[in-house]
């Protein structure tokens, strides 16, 4: 169970714009699916829950824990709310190998003060998604879907509670994303963790099956199933026409 209250402004940047969500999610569903245009907070959004922004506002429950709460002064670090980041772009670090990039995130150090358990442990991550005899490569050696993987077992490596994924395919090409859709959601159906996924892609939204949360200007509303997304799809001037006319 996920339960956010959200406020965060941006009033003196080139273009200011203001995040002001609440919603709770969780039980019927595993994952969660945040989808809308471009610059309407997702990515925000999934900052806050990480730890990365600090809110203006409002609290962050995930399960028991609250990892942020504006009124009481609570903020839980990045590095101890247990959740695994899939960056939009990987953002794995280029100077380092594989390997590295993963033991970084289970434990914050560099690659000269990890220990050989945690390296052991970083290359058994890298082989259960298959790219454990690339450890010693660099990011830049690696082919698109290598490099996803990589981020993903990155992500994974620190056994989080939760996983957050924004636009995991969307540095892909197009006949490449079609295949590792498939492979990436065999994946995350054989976690026990949920996560939370963002995407523009309606196809996307299909796939993943969870609750889905609709963003539009900085704000987000439930809206209960596929169906409905593609109602509103037909609504003039709703903000999702966009992508039907692409
Ligand atoms: P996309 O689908 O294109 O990735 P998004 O929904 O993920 O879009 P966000 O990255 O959440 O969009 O950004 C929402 C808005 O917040 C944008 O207008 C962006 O410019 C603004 N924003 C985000 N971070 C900052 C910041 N540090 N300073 C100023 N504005 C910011
Ligand atoms: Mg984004």
């Amino acid at each position: 169970m996920i339960s956010l209250r959200l406020y965060k402004s941006f009033k003196n940047a080139a273009v200011p714009f203001s995040l002001d969500v609440d919603y709770e999610i969780g039980g019927e569903h595993k994952n969660v699916v945040l989808f809308g245009p471009s610059g309407s907070g997702k990515s925000l959004t999934m900052q806050c829950l990480a730890g990365l922004v600090r809110p203006d506002s409002g609290h962050i429950r995930l399960g028991g824990r609250t990892l942020y709460d504006g009124g009481s002064n609570v903020f839980v670090p990045a590095q101890r709310r247990k959740i695994g980041y899939m960056f939009q772009d990987y953002a794995l670090f280029p100077h380092l190998t594989l390997l590295q990039n993963v033991a970084y995130s289970g434990t914050g150090l560099w690659p000269w003060r990890v220990c050989s358990t945690q390296q052991q442990r970083a290359q058994s991550v890298l082989e259960r998604f298959g790219i454990g005899h690339l450890a010693r490569s660099l990011p830049s050696q690696l082919s698109g879907g290598q490099r996803q993987r990589a981020a993903l077992a990155r992500a994974l490596n620190a056994e989080p509670e939760l996983l957050l994924l924004d636009e995991p395919f969307s540095a892909l090409d197009p006949l490449l994303r079609e295949r590792l859709r498939e492979e990436l959601l065999e994946l995350i159906a054989g976690l026990t963790i949920p996560a939370v996924i963002i995407t523009h892609d309606p196809g996307d939204v299909d796939a993943f099956a969870g609750s889905l949360i609709l963003y539009d200007h900085g704000h987000a509303r439930m809206v209960p199933n596929y169906a409905d997304l593609r109602r509103d799809f037909d609504s003039p001037g709703c903000c999702l026409r966009h992508l039907q006319e692409q």
